[in-house]
């Protein structure tokens, strides 16, 4: 009898004691918030639409006025009016954007179909007409201006629509202006992987390199005015909190 005592107290009684069950690895702390994907290309019940077609009220020109037009569902950049911004600003965001670079093709390297969407107004994701178009590898459609290649290139030709999915972690600055965090950005360029969490080194420079200087945690997007008729549509976003 003792000795089953001993057996019991050493053996059996610690895996009755300690023995797991399924609930209790079960988490019910945070119930995901229910989010309708929209039909046809359209923005997700959550996303914050930022031009679906006409309204321009949620962007203005970075020198004031802005010379972009709508045209139905998408807009154009006006060469030489300058670059736009959104009204809002932004932390982290998924963002979903679509492009297209002209049609007839004119000029070569970074001078056909550049333009490009500057997260917080710093971080560029170049939009150019890549297809069969050489350039600098760090500069072409998709890359992270001048600090990260693509991993492939996705794009379509001139003239046909093509979509940006990128989620864009905001650099952190400690309060006396030193960088905390750094940025990161993921990027999908119609729906294949291109950028894969890339540490951004800093603001988008086009000579020298990059480097932080502090800034808001939350900023405008920008988009660029190179110089060539690229359009816009379907733009929206999702603040994430993660
Ligand atoms: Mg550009």
């Amino acid at each position: 009898m003792k000795l089953l005592s001993v057996i019991f107290i050493s053996f059996i009684f610690p895996f009755l004691a300690f023995a797991q069950e399924p609930k209790d690895t079960e988490d019910w702390s945070r119930k995901p918030e229910i989010v309708n994907i929209g039909k046809n290309n359209e923005p997700p019940s959550d996303a914050i639409v930022l031009f679906d077609k006409e309204d321009m009220s949620k962007w203005e020109g970075v020198k004031g006025v802005t010379g972009w037009k709508a045209n139905g569902d998408f807009f154009t950049v006006e060469p030489k009016t300058g670059d736009i911004k959104t009204i809002q600003k932004f932390g982290d965001i998924q963002l979903h954007i679509e492009w297209r670079t002209p049609k007839k093709v004119k000029g070569k390297g970074q001078g056909r179909g550049n333009s490009g969407i500057f997260l917080q107004e710093r971080y560029e994701v170049q939009v150019l007409d890549s297809y069969d178009n050489e350039t600098y590898y760090n500069g072409q459609a998709g890359s992270i201006y001048k600090q990260s290649i693509p991993l492939v290139n996705v794009c379509k030709p001139n003239g046909e629509w093509q979509s940006y999915d990128i989620i864009f972690i905001a650099p952190r600055f400690n309060e006396n202006g030193e960088l905390k965090s750094p940025g990161y950005l993921t990027v999908f360029q119609n729906g294949i992987l291109i950028q894969y969490h890339v540490e951004l080194k800093g603001s988008t420079e086009y000579i020298g390199t990059p480097s932080y200087k502090v800034h808001d945690l939350k900023e405008s997007i920008r988009l660029q005015d190179h110089g060539n008729p690229v359009s816009y549509r379907n733009i929206w976003v999702r603040e994430l909190n993660l």
